[in-house]
């Protein structure tokens, strides 16, 4: 028999594989430690084992690693790290730095099957599911290379759509909440509105935040932007809003990529705010970010800004989100791991 990676194991079955060897419950709870909040990057440096028990649990076992490829730094603090898989794939994750807050931007796919006009990853087609481990050790890897500092924030806004990875988003995180215990209020799962996986996610998983990559407020400009549209159009994803159960305290985030000529018009602003009307949300504006080939041309700051104000007055709060990365093509949207 090959040796089990211990990533790969949930929380349960490493009780059971301990157990299993006969070792105490209490030596699970050490490598869980060990793994989640020390970040180690094999069983040889749980000093906390003798020797003896290291190497003979080495025998049977073993901890995997994502292979960092590269690591490049912005001008304005983002890090974009590039990381390899065992089949030779590859996959980005980005830190942010904003104030006091560290955040990192995760994948949970290689690549994305849903074809967004706007999104390089979707240009790129999908190639395969993240397993639970591989989303966790995103923020395992950076975090260690990062240390003494640490991630404070969680968006899985990388590659890939995350609720189309329904079983392993929800393994990760369990893990990211209850083993790496980063608090849920600042976890967030971005998605492009899968319906059915809105209404059965907050029964399989942690709660944490929603973040809905909305981009129209009409469903013949959104089938346009969004093919999903079409399979659930905005009638059936904002009800599922409407049915999320926030954190206390909580709005849902609605993001919207602001496309010169095709909904940014003011009369797009105030279909937004009745869209949206009832339901506790605020809206991220975005300024597209282009990337080789898309053929496509952002709004301009004033269009912006004057659609912002709009939202602000029909008392829907909006923001505008800085653009960060971009000298990197570490940006929302230009993630495509080449
Ligand atoms: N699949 C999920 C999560 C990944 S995309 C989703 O669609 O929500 C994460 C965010 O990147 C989305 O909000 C999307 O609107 C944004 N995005 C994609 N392409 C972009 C681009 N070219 N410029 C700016 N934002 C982009
Ligand atoms: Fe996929 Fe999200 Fe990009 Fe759309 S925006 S193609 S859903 S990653």
């Amino acid at each position: 028999m090959g040796k089990i990676n211990l990533k790969a194991l949930s929380e349960s079955e490493i009780h059971a594989f301990m157990k299993d060897l006969n070792l105490p419950d209490f030596r699970s709870r050490q490598i869980l430690h060990w793994i989640y909040q020390r970040h180690i990057e094999s069983i040889e440096k749980i000093t906390e084992f003798s020797i003896e028990l290291r190497s003979s649990l080495s025998e049977k076992a073993y901890i995997s690693n994502l292979l960092l490829l590269d690591r490049k730094l912005s001008s304005d603090g983002t890090e974009k790290y590039l990381f390899g898989l065992y089949d030779n794939e590859s996959i980005e994750t980005v830190l942010i730095p904003d104030d006091k807050r560290l955040t990192l931007c995760v994948s949970s796919q290689v690549g994305c099957s849903l074809g967004c006009i706007f999104c390089a990853t979707g240009r790129l087609g999908f190639k395969r599911n993240l397993e639970a481990y591989e989303i966790v050790d995103q923020i395992i890897n950076v975090s260690r290379v990062i240390a003494p500092k640490s991630i404070t924030n969680i968006v899985f806004m990388g590659m890939g759509e995350p609720l189309l990875n329904f079983n392993n988003l929800v393994e990760a995180l369990f893990r990211i909440t209850k083993l790496m215990k980063i608090p849920h209020r600042r976890i967030t799962v971005s998605t492009s509105g899968i319906v059915s996986k809105i209404y059965d996610f907050p029964k399989k998983a942690p709660k944490i935040n929603l973040a809905i990559s909305l981009n129209a407020a009409e469903d013949r400009i959104r089938d346009f932007m969004m093919p999903i549209n079409k399979t659930y159009p905005l009638k059936v994803l904002i009800n599922a809003c409407r049915e999320f159960p926030l954190l206390p305290r909580k709005r849902i985030t609605f993001e919207y990529i602001m496309l010169k000529g095709i909904n940014d018009a003011i009369y797009d602003a105030k279909r937004l705010i009745h869209l949206l009307h009832g339901i506790p949300a605020k809206v991220n504006l975005i300024p597209f970010n282009p990337f080789e080939g898309c053929g496509l041309e952002g709004s301009d700051d004033k269009t912006i800004i004057r659609f912002q104000e709009v939202l602000i007055n029909g008392n829907l709060p909006a923001f505008i989100r800085k653009s960060k990365g971009q000298d990197i093509s570490a940006a929302c949207g230009q993630l495509k791991a080449n």
